[in-house]
């Protein structure tokens, strides 16, 4: 079998009807880039930058960011990388006392000061992270994301601060991608909901289920006391994932998904009917999902899709999405 999933590394991620489907990975350092290619990713649709952070004394440097996302660039050979600033906070706080002090003894950390909200409030931080991105978009193919929007004043605020980043770099004649793509996670159910009026306002939409899950059912994603109420096949979760599609689609806004879901076998066919195709997810379960993708037809997905959105409970969804899947695997 292994053999098997081999092979499949260079062959193309298409339907049986022959629509081509991205496949791309997540990272968190730029060594993991080799094997995402390995297993056949096309490109990396979520490079998760805070961890460079996560292990860090002091904050790392414009230079020391700067590097990494060169290094990332260099050993995607021309690939496309989206860059997502920091998303430090709740789930991911440093190890450095120095480092963490901003985010510590909140009451509610996944409803706090975290991601794009930290950010914004420490702007020489994130100025300094858009500088050394920009300025490695000189590189290579890059795109820039910001994580945890849930207004679109935040969405706007932070567009300003990058168009004021570029205006400095354009003073010191230092080369960027002018029109570096810019985009935002949909992970919170706010901005979900307003998907229409953020697809006029970005580039392009990356749906973030792993939050998106814990903020729509209430549901803290890290609590294992109450894992069995956190799931993706939440008809709520269904729904707004189907809504988002929609939006994305009519104002051809390109939208992927990088939370986990993407690399579960049983939802595959679920969001490839609700039109999605652009997956990015931990490399490793690449091999696996192309090879479903490859054996069913869109008219088929969009059957289970129109099945599984009449469901009223998780537990039903999933049962029939497992159902389908062995049926085709
Ligand atoms: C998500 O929330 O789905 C996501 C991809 O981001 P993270 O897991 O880093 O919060
Ligand atoms: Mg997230």
């Amino acid at each position: 079998l292994d053999a098997e999933l081999g092979k499949l590394r260079d062959l193309p991620a298409v339907t049986k009807d022959g629509t081509e489907i991205s496949l791309l990975g997540n990272i968190e350092f730029p060594t993991e880039v080799p094997d995402a290619l390995e297993k056949g990713a096309v490109g990396i649709g979520l490079y998760r930058t805070e961890f460079l952070y996560l292990s860090a004394e002091h904050e790392p440097t414009e230079e020391q960011q700067y590097d990494s996302y060169v290094e990332t660039i260099r050993n995607l050979g021309g690939k496309p990388l989206t860059i997502r600033t920091l998303d430090l906070g709740a789930d991911k706080i440093p190890e450095s006392a120095e480092l963490a002090a901003p985010m510590l003894n909140e009451r509610n950390p996944f409803l706090g000061l975290r991601s794009i909200r930290l950010c914004l409030q420490n702007l020489p931080m994130f100025r300094t992270q858009l500088r050394a991105i920009l300025r490695a978009s000189a590189e290579g193919p890059v795109k820039i994301m910001f994580p945890l929007i849930s207004s679109v004043m935040e969405l706007r605020q932070a567009k300003m601060i990058l168009q004021d980043v570029k205006e400095d770099l354009d003073d010191q004649d230092i080369p960027f991608a002018e029109n570096i793509p810019v985009g935002m996670m949909i992970e919170v159910p706010s901005a979900a909901l307003q998907a229409k009026t953020f697809s006029k306002e970005v580039d392009f939409f990356s749906i973030g289920t792993n939050d998106l899950i814990q903020y729509t059912v209430a549901v803290d994603r890290a609590n294992e006391r109450i894992a069995n109420l956190y799931s993706a096949g939440h008809p709520a979760v269904i729904q707004l994932l189907k809504d988002v599609i929609r939006a994305a689609d009519r104002s051809d806004t390109d939208v992927s998904l990088c939370g986990e879901m993407a690399g579960q076998p049983e939802f595959i066919m679920l969001l490839l009917g609700l039109g999605l195709r652009s997956f990015s997810m931990t490399p490793p379960a690449i091999p696996e999902v192309k090879r479903l993708i490859r054996s069913v037809s869109l008219d088929q997905c969009r059957r289970v899709a129109r099945k599984a959105v009449g469901f009223d409970s998780d537990r039903e969804v999933l049962n029939y999405l497992r159902d389908e899947v062995n049926k085709v695997m």
